[in-house]
This record gives structure tokens, C-alpha cells and sequence, in this order.
């Protein structure tokens, strides 16, 4: 391996470092990187004058004098992030440290025959809105289903009635940018990874309740994609083979009994409660919540049963991948204090001794959460010494690099 080939390899493992623990010393540096010294003082000089690290306040040491720490120029660079749902899209401007500088909604039917020339429209118009000061890095689109390859964005999402979307491709010849395309979960454990719990934790789980269940497994450091990127399709657990059909096509997936359409119909068959509005399932769980927070038992029953059976299916799931930590996430945990009643109780009965007390942290959640993930998969590659963005990670190293003085 030629030396600068090594140095691109510490450069970014650098930049990794910092982006996903936060500031350190250069000493701090050289000894988690196991890189001498000297090595440390060349690169991150150059990194600086490239304006993508800056030096931050002096940490004070015991003896000898205090130690400069380097932080990331959160103002280097800037991402686009995309959600795509059933009805509409969501987009948002993110800079490199996670600071949102805009949103926007837009109406979107995934089912019309020219859907991908809509979201490339609506991408376009909101590329033209940001303005070129950090520079954009690429575009992010998050998707609730399967893609082949993060930077290739062969699309398989039954919920959107997609089959083999070339989501990837379309975006890139309209939009000259970047562009990277993720399972919409895998996103979002790809933004924990940079702002959240994977600064302090290698392995964890990311669950997602809502209209659908999802889950991420970060092993490693990494997410796991399995062999087709489909990895984590958790909502489609096999529960009870009488239950509900679910709209992969099985019957009795943990979706069809804890996903919104599944509560509604929990709630339908608890006396007392009237027909839900299937046409905005989230406004319809919104109400139930209402209801429940409002003392209504049966309302209460659902989500404590629904709760009991995400524990126990949640429970399966880390007796198998074995996580540090478990973050739940998504529009449902609006209601968490409802689900715990029967979450808490089912998973830990039926996690293996030894792992009782794992933790579980739901974190706070806005509309644009879902699209901020999407951004974190374009801001994440500049710290991705294993290259899971491919050759479009390559060129947003690229544009970052070259785009600063
Ligand atoms: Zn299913």
C-alpha cells in the first residue's frame, strides 16, 4: 500500500473518530487510532486547512500542560435527506453536525405511473432552495422497504407498491449530485450512529413503531444489511399463524397485530369504541392515545396488549443479537407511556438471564426525524472508513474535500 493510500485510510479514520465520539486531543487521537504522534499532528494539520476540523477549547489535565482538542467544522458541508411515505414526502436540510436548517412536505403518490419523475421534481426544486454556502454533499432518501445496495437504490417497498425502483439511478441523472438510498430504519440507525447512541455503543438495536414495525441491528459499529439489504424486516415476525393478514402476504406478523392498522383493529373489537378512519391510521392512533391518556380502559387495554406483544417479539430479537442498548423510535412512541404497561413486563420475562437488565431509551421524535436519518446516510460517509456508501461515498468525500479552501 503506497503512503498516501495509508494516509487517505488515517485521514478518514480521523474524521470517523471525531464524528462519532465527538472532540479529542491529538494524543487521544494517536492512541485510539494506534497512529504515532507525529502521524496525528501532519494529517489533522492538513485536515484543518482544509476547513474540516477546527481546534476548540483547552481540556485541562492533572500535571503537564492542557491538551487542544479538534472538533469537526459542523459548517463543512451540508445534506438533503428524503423520506418517501405512502402519501407524501418529507425533505430536510441538515449540516455535517446535525443541524437542521429547513424542512419541507410534499404531496407524493408512490402509485402513479410517473412517481419517480415526481420525486426526482420535488428533490430538484428543494436542491434549488438551499443555498451553496456549506456546500450541498448529496441527497439522502430514506424508503420503507428493501434496497439492493446503498448507492446503487434498486427500490423492492410493497407498502408503496414499488417493485426493482431505480430510485438510485433516476435522482443521480437528474439531480448531478450524490445520491444514496437506504431502508428508511437503517437510516435512521445510521444518524444514531453520528448523533446518538452509537458515539458510546457498538452494538445496539433501533426499533420503530408506527404505521409499521421496524427494526435496525447495529453490529459492530455497522448496520446490517444481510445479503439483499433486506435485514431487520422485524415487523414481519411470525407471531401466530391465525392472526391478521399482513400486507407482505403472511398472516400474523407482528405488524398486523402492533402496527396502527393492527391497534385500529384491536380497538374495533373492544366494545365501546367506535369504527376508526382508515384513511389516516396516525390520526386515528393519535385518538385512541387520547382516549387512553384520558382514563378510557379499553383504549388502555389495546396499547398495553400490543405492548406485551412487542415485549415479547423484542425480547426474541435480543436474545439473538445480544445489543448494549435498545432505542425505540418513530411516531409511536408518542404513546410509549401507554405501551410500557405490557411492554416492560412481556420482555422481561422472556429475556435470557443474564441480559434482564438490558436498557431501553426512547428518544424524542418530530415529523422530520424520519428525513434527518435519510441526510445522516450522505453525512456519515466522510467518517465510514468501511465504505458501506461505495463509490457514492467516494464522490461526497469528494465534493467535501474539494469544496472547502
Ligand atoms: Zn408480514
Amino acid at each position: 500500500m503506497a503512503a498516501t493510500d495509508r494516509g487517505d485510510l488515517t485521514r478518514t479514520a480521523i474524521l470517523a473518530l471525531l464524528g462519532t465520539v465527538g472532540p479529542l486531543s491529538r494524543s487521544e487521537i494517536a492512541r485510539e487510532l494506534d497512529v504515532s504522534p507525529a502521524t496525528v499532528t501532519q494529517l489533522t494539520k492538513e485536515l484543518i486547512g482544509h476547513g474540516m476540523l477546527e481546534e476548540l477549547d483547552l481540556k485541562p489535565s492533572r500535571g503537564g500542560r492542557p491538551a487542544q482538542r479538534l472538533g469537526l467544522v459542523g459548517s463543512a458541508g451540508r445534506a438533503l435527506g428524503v423520506k418517501v411515505t405512502a402519501d407524501h414526502l418529507v425533505l430536510v436540510d441538515v449540516r455535517l453536525d446535525g443541524e437542521v436548517l429547513g424542512s419541507w412536505e410534499r404531496p407524493h403518490d408512490p402509485a402513479a405511473p410517473d412517481a419517480l419523475e415526481h420525486l426526482a421534481d420535488a428533490v430538484e426544486s428543494v436542491v434549488r432552495e438551499v443555498p451553496g454556502v456549506p456546500p450541498l454533499l448529496g441527497v439522502g432518501v430514506g424508503v420503507p422497504g428493501n434496497v439492493d445496495d446503498q448507492a446503487v437504490g434498486t427500490v423492492n417497498a410493497p407498502t408503496l407498491g414499488w417493485q426493482a425502483m431505480p430510485v438510485g439511478e433516476r435522482l443521480r441523472r437528474r439531480l448531478h449530485l450524490p445520491v444514496l438510498v437506504e431502508n428508511d430504519v437503517n437510516a435512521l440507525a445510521a444518524a444514531e450512529r453520528l448523533y446518538g447512541r452509537g458515539r458510546t455503543h457498538s452494538d445496539f438495536l433501533v426499533l420503530t413503531i408506527g404505521r409499521g414495525v421496524g427494526a435496525a441491528i447495529v453490529a459492530d459499529g455497522r448496520v446490517y444489511r444481510g445479503a439483499r439489504g433486506g435485514a431487520g424486516e422485524f415487523g414481519h415476525l411470525p407471531v401466530d399463524p391465525e392472526g391478521p393478514p399482513c400486507g407482505c402476504g403472511a398472516r400474523g406478523c407482528l405488524e398486523a397485530f402492533v402496527g396502527s392498522a393492527g391497534l385500529l383493529a384491536a380497538a374495533r373489537a373492544k366494545r365501546g369504541l367506535a369504527r376508526a378512519d382508515a384513511s389516516d391510521p396516525l390520526g386515528a392512533v393519535a385518538a385512541l392515545g387520547r382516549a387512553a391518556a384520558g382514563g378510557e380502559q379499553a383504549a388502555r387495554e389495546v396499547f398495553a396488549e400490543a405492548g406485551a406483544i412487542l415485549g415479547r417479539a423484542a425480547a426474541g430479537l435480543i436474545n439473538v443479537v445480544d445489543p448494549e442498548v435498545v432505542v425505540v423510535l418513530g411516531e409511536g412512541t408518542a404513546d410509549w407511556p401507554l405501551w410500557r404497561a405490557g411492554f416492560e413486563p412481556a420482555l422481561r420475562a422472556q429475556l435470557y438471564p443474564g441480559r434482564r437488565d438490558i436498557a431501553v431509551e426512547v428518544e424524542s421524535w418530530d415529523d422530520t426525524s424520519w428525513a434527518q436519518g435519510a441526510a445522516a446516510l450522505v453525512l456519515a460517509t466522510p467518517f465510514d472508513s468501511a465504505g458501506a456508501a461505495g463509490e457514492q461515498g467516494r464522490l461526497v468525500r469528494a465534493r467535501l474535500i474539494g469544496a472547502t479552501p
